[in-house]
């Protein structure tokens, strides 16, 4: 018995095989499906399929890189859909500084990114710079106002962290004790992960673990405390070998939980047993 932790079931590359998507979890053994809302629609279409299918739960949220077409505030909105029991946990939310206005604006007009340290900033980047600036915190408040949530409402948060590390960790921090993260697909270092683990966060692994070019992933997989992980697949995204570049769907959580047991040197038995465990205690089902 698996627990895929962060699938996408409400994005458009699941309408035509839907019914089929889930049969085929529960035949690779995925007894249970986390779906995860990305925007207050995506968050709305999560539940409605949290509520059609005992299977799926819902996590609801609005992800870093979706803060542009929110609204300035998010927390009522969430906060009316928590209300429903399907919902599970805040999320995704946290920081990603992975395409920032001002890379567009250097890509776009192939400026190179050292001509500023060495001749001083044109003007384009000047403006590049604070509209990085802007978009920045404005995933800063919504991120803080879903913790605020989470704590208000006694849930636990999906962090989607990419590229801004030290900020989310900061942001977080006030939090400590207030409530538990799991940083999703992670693809940090042993000592980060054992940097939030001692904070009593999580970290889940991604199909990144079968990657020819994902060793370094693998290696943190193989150890980590058990106990201390959990698995997904952030599906339709990072399909796991022999899947790579096809849509992922939730069964492939058994491709990376067997790649992560067969790392670690265990049977697949006993790290599904843990990383169940794991999930069933952060996402506290039928609370
Ligand atoms: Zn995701």
């Amino acid at each position: 018995m698996l627990i895929e932790t962060h699938a996408h079931l409400d994005y458009p590359d699941f309408a035509n095989d839907f019914e089929d998507v889930l049969r085929r979890a529960t035949e690779a053994g995925v007894t249970r499906i986390l779906t995860i809302g990305t925007s207050i629609a995506s968050s709305q279409r999560a539940i409605e399929i949290a509520e059609k299918y005992s299977s799926v739960f819902a996590v609801i949220g609005v992800h870093p890189t979706y803060v542009e077409e929110a609204g300035d505030d998010v927390m009522t909105p969430l906060r009316e859909l928590a209300k429903n029991r399907r919902v599970v946990a805040i999320g995704e939310t946290g920081l990603d500084y992975h395409s920032l206005p001002s890379k567009a604006t250097a890509k776009d007009k192939k400026v190179q990114v050292f001509a500023s340290a060495l001749q001083g900033e044109t003007e384009e980047q000047i403006d590049a710079s604070i509209k990085d600036g802007a978009y920045k915190s404005k995933q800063a408040a919504l991120f803080e106002q879903q913790l605020d949530l989470a704590v208000e409402l006694g849930l636990n948060v999906v962090i989607h962290q990419r590229d801004a590390w030290d900020d989310t960790l900061a942001i977080m921090q006030p939090h400590t004790d207030k409530l538990r993260g799991v940083f999703h697909c992670f693809g940090g270092s042993l000592e980060q992960a054992n940097e939030v683990i001692d904070l009593d966060h999580l970290v889940s692994f991604t199909g990144i673990v079968t990657f020819k070019n994902g060793a370094s992933v693998r290696q943190v997989a193989a150890q980590i405390q058990l106990w201390k992980f959990m698995v997904e697949t952030d599906c339709p995204y990072l399909a796991p070998v022999p899947f790579r570049g096809k849509r992922c769907e939730p069964a492939y959580t058994r491709l990376v939980a067997e790649s992560i047991a067969s790392a670690r040197g265990i049977p697949l038995e006993e790290l599904a047993e843990a990383t169940t465990e794991t999930a069933e205690e952060f996402f506290r089902f039928n609370r």
